[in-house]
């Protein structure tokens, strides 16, 4: 053995929705220095990476797979060997059809230690999510899943008989096999009336279903021009997809979303998103730095001095309007040597759902987390609860472009309002991938910050007519003073309400083109 140290995860991506991977799947992927991945595996799961980790697609060609096959061993075994931690990530289940075994067995051979993260496979993913019981009583006792493609592109020698008299039977990689594997089930007395149902892309925006009868499948597939990868089920199971539920679960099918959020923080959307169905284009326009930025500037109205523990204990009041705030004063500012009991005695307030949950993860539970998130309705609101805001000392860490509203607004009221910069925001050049994408044509474009709106512009890309997505008014302002519009604006600047009210703006004009 040359390193104990390296190792190979070979890991199940599940069938296509990122969100179909398992919590150990992603722990390891984040972790990961190496990951190798298959061709239908999502972007966002890749995405996840560390962001010095090597990622290298190994996705098969139909040239010559065997190569290939041979090709990846050695890559695992190397990159394991200079002790790197390797995740192998491949779709579905990583054994089912999925050649995972030859993985594990060349990295036993290689001394190379090697362990298998199972996966929601296409087989058990695909029929299910149409709502096809696999086995079900009086329904379906027995199941099989079988490939139309083996050695040589076609299928195995299979004792059709047998599968003749499988209930439920699934057929993997069938596009170009199917003919003869239902000729086959056919010549075995399987009855043509038996019902069959295949699913193309199963669990991504480009989900697609047909439901046929074992007799009239192969028709059925050619006319509607269904394509790999696609799952076959025959069996009376297939007679029970329901077509028109999908919609409703998953109401942002077919849509692609644009997310121009720092990767940071785009977590939650990205996953709201993507479980209604969206393909969500990542396009980060910003990126937030933490650490104090020698080019960061104090202004008339903020300043970069940094903050002693001791300091803390001066406020009344500490007001935080974002979750960055909340991370750049208590984790990376350079306040020294503090920790929750250092705060002391001010009262916290909180702007914004995602503002309190940050300070959860800190310890902290706001006192007030004003109705209307705005500087009137936090004055409002430290005015409802008997306090007077007259000479009150108020601490308000803030981005280096955080707007002077609040601030104002404090002020006027005859507080000392200290906004002291506790991180900065910096513009981040889209991918040539995400450039790409957006100028073939998207359904929505979301935006969570004025900054991403005005680097979207500086940018040279166009929104055109599609729906455009501001969190929050302060950004839809700026939307529209930037000679955009803002087609979508929640209450609440809250992820959520931002998807509920994306999905009604789609389901009063389908085409998502802004009138
Ligand atoms: N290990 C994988 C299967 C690899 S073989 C798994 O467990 O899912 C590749 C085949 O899987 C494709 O040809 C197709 O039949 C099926 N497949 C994979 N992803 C799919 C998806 N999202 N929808 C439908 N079929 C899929």
């Amino acid at each position: 053995m040359n390193s104990p140290s390296g190792i190979v995860y070979l890991v199940g991506a599940g069938p296509g929705d990122p969100g179909l991977i398992t919590v150990r799947g992603r722990e390891l992927l984040r972790a990961a220095d190496v990951i190798v991945h298959d061709r239908l595996v999502s972007r966002e799961l890749v995405a996840l990476s560390r962001r010095d980790a090597e990622i290298i697609d190994v996705g098969k060609s139909p040239g010559n797979p065997q190569d290939s096959q041979e090709r990846i061993h050695q890559i695992l075994c190397d990159r394991a060997k200079t002790g790197k931690m390797v995740v192998r990530l491949k779709g579905g289940d990583p054994f089912v059809f999925g050649r995972g075994f030859e993985e594990l067995q060349s990295c036993r051979q290689a001394g190379v230690p090697c362990i298998v993260i199972p996966g929601v496979s296409s087989a058990i993913a695909a029929p299910e999510i149409v709502g096809i019981p696999l086995t079900g009583r009086g329904i379906s006792h027995s199941l099989a899943i079988i490939t139309a493609e083996g050695a040589g592109g076609v299928p195995p020698e299979y004792n059709y008989e047998a599968l003749a008299a499988i209930d439920t039977l699934v057929i993997l990689m069938g596009r170009a096999g199917l003919p003869r594997i239902v000729d086959s089930l056919r010549q075995a007395g399987r009855s043509p009336s038996t019902p069959a149902a295949c699913i193309e892309r199963a669990t991504t925006p480009m989900q697609r279903v047909t439901v046929s009868t074992l007799g009239e499948l192969v028709a059925a597939v050619e006319r509607d021009g269904l394509k790999a990868p696609m799952v076959t089920v025959i069996g009376d199971a297939a007679a029970y997809p329901r077509t028109d539920e999908i919609g409703e679960m998953l109401p942002l099918l077919g849509k692609r979303i644009v997310v121009t959020r720092p990767r940071s923080t785009a977590q939650e959307l990205l996953h709201a998103l993507t479980a209604r169905g969206a393909e969500v284009i990542t396009c980060p326009l910003i990126k937030i730095q933490y650490q104090p930025n020698s080019q960061v500037r104090s202004t008339a109205n903020a300043s970069t001095l940094p903050l002693s523990a001791k300091a803390l204990e001066t406020y009344d009041w500490i007001v935080f309007t974002s979750q960055h705030a909340v991370r750049g004063l208590f984790q990376q500012s350079p306040i020294d040597g503090l920790d929750a009991r250092a705060v002391g005695s001010p009262k916290i307030a909180a702007i914004g759902a995602a503002t309190s949950r940050a300070l959860g993860r800190f310890h902290f539970g706001p006192d007030l987390i004003p109705r209307t998130q705005t500087a009137m309705g936090l004055a409002d609101a430290i005015r409802r609860i008997g306090e007077n805001i007259e000479g009150m000392r108020i601490l308000f860490p803030c981005g280096d472009q955080a707007r002077t509203e609040l601030v104002d607004e404090l002020r006027r009221c005859g507080a000392t309002v200290d906004a002291r910069i506790v991180y900065s925001t910096v513009a981040s050049v889209p991918s040539q991938d995400a450039r790409r994408l957006i100028e073939e044509g998207v359904d929505a474009i979301i935006f969570c910050s004025p900054s991403a709106v005005r680097q979207f512009v500086a940018t040279g890309l166009r929104a055109g007519s599609v729906l455009i997505a501001c969190l929050g008014r302060t950004t839809a302002a700026e939307a529209v003073s930037c000679g955009m519009r803002a087609d979508v604006v929640p209450q609440s600047p809250d992820v959520h309400e931002l998807v509920t009210a994306l999905e009604s703006a789609f389901s009063m004009n389908p085409s998502g083109v802004a009138k």
